[in-house]
């Protein structure tokens, strides 16, 4: 109640803010090779809020038009490895930090959260039963009736509002135990069958993985990198309105992979 009323008075600390982030997502916990957590500060003050998948210079602009001062984001600007400030690297930051605006990273800890993460998110949403880890940020378990492969496509198309990609590597065989891994799980092929499981539903397909879900007889549904991963930053943007009264907007640039 207390950080609600001074958000009225003029918004909340940048540093409360990211402190509660840092604690809620158990940012310290992940091996990740993302910079999680807070990557540009820009105000001191945070009044309003961006939510974003990806961290562009077109999101950066739309937060800053938006009148957000703080992004939150899936994938920040820095991934474990030195680099220059030069070219769209250095104007994403220059025209955020110009802005004040701040930008904040939660890549794997927004996986695998198990309230708010994508794959948490949509295994709710599919009404996966029984649900366990799988593919350390993903989740697997059972879907309360079978279906076949075209009914659980349209089912997770309707979830996206994207077209899937579909390889019926089961070679007809029906949906109902089920793996996630949003953004790019294609890696996972392998466990997905040698765990018993008919039906892998990831966001990114990979080439060199294409023959594997066929000769093992798994199906996989690819659907989307970007929009397997638009769950979790929504989420945590409206847990920040909930803790902080902040106001928030989803920034939705789809990359169509
Ligand atoms: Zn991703």
């Amino acid at each position: 109640m207390t950080e609600i009323i001074s958000s009225r008075m003029g918004g909340v600390a940048l540093g409360d803010v990211t402190a509660w982030l840092d604690s809620y997502l158990n940012v310290s916990s992940f091996k990740d090779w993302s910079n999680n957590g807070l990557q540009v500060e820009g105000n001191s003050t945070v009044t309003r809020i961006a939510a974003s998948v990806d961290t562009s210079l077109r999101s950066i602009e739309e937060a800053i038009s938006s009148g957000a001062d703080l992004m939150v984001v899936h994938h920040g600007l820095f991934w474990n490895k030195p680099l220059m400030v030069t070219g769209p690297h250095r104007r994403r930051l220059q025209t955020a930090l110009d802005a004040g605006l701040s930008i904040y990273a939660a890549h794997l800890p927004l996986d695998a959260h198990p309230e708010i993460g994508n794959n948490a998110m949509i295994a709710s949403a599919l009404s996966l039963q029984d649900a366990s880890p799988f593919a350390s940020i993903g989740q697997m378990g059972e879907l309360p009736y079978e279906q076949t492969l075209q009914e659980f496509a349209e089912r997770v198309q309707k979830l996206t509002g994207e077209i899937c990609l579909v390889h019926g590597g089961g070679g007809g065989s029906g949906v109902r135990r089920l793996g996630i891994v949003s953004g790019s799980g294609a890696e996972f092929i392998t466990q997905a069958a040698e765990l018993g499981l008919d039906t892998l539903l990831t966001g990114e397909p990979e080439h060199k993985h294409f023959h594997d879900a066929f000769e093992l007889g798994l199906n996989v549904v690819y659907a989307g990198h970007y929009e397997t991963e638009v769950f979790g930053v929504r989420a945590l943007a409206a847990k920040l309105e909930e803790q902080f009264g902040l106001p928030w907007q989803f920034l939705h640039l789809p990359t169509g992979l």
